[in-house]
């Protein structure tokens, strides 16, 4: 799947998330934590940022060089190792920061198996 419609599919997620949310009254602050973090995901964090050329891991600078040794749809695609860096971002209490990442990451992993 090409990127921007990568980008089109968190987006419509996020808002969908956001709509969840307003409807069960969630606090401004969590909702705020997982916005941001939601934007991280996408723009900075992405799955593919294992792939050869994509525009996250053009965003993130001379980062980029930490993954030049995978292949795309590695581990980085991998929901193990998704959850497993959300359960960490879990237990230091950031459940909104989690909520944030791990979503965006499985919207991406969702999208590349089903396109
Ligand atoms: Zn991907």
């Amino acid at each position: 799947m090409k990127g921007i419609n990568h980008d089109r599919g968190y987006i419509f997620a996020l808002c969908l998330l956001i709509t969840i949310f307003l409807y069960f009254h969630i606090s401004i602050y969590e909702l705020t934590q997982v916005f941001l973090f939601w934007v991280i995901g996408t723009l900075y964090l992405s799955p593919d940022l294992d792939a050869r050329y994509s525009r996250s891991k053009l965003r993130i600078g001379h980062f980029r060089y930490l993954f030049i040794f995978t292949k795309h749809r590695g581990f980085m695609h991998n929901l193990i190792f998704g959850i497993f860096i959300c359960v960490i971002m879990g237990y230091f209490g950031y459940w909104g920061a989690r909520l944030g990442i791990l979503g965006s990451a499985m919207v991406h992993i969702i999208f590349d198996s089903i396109f």
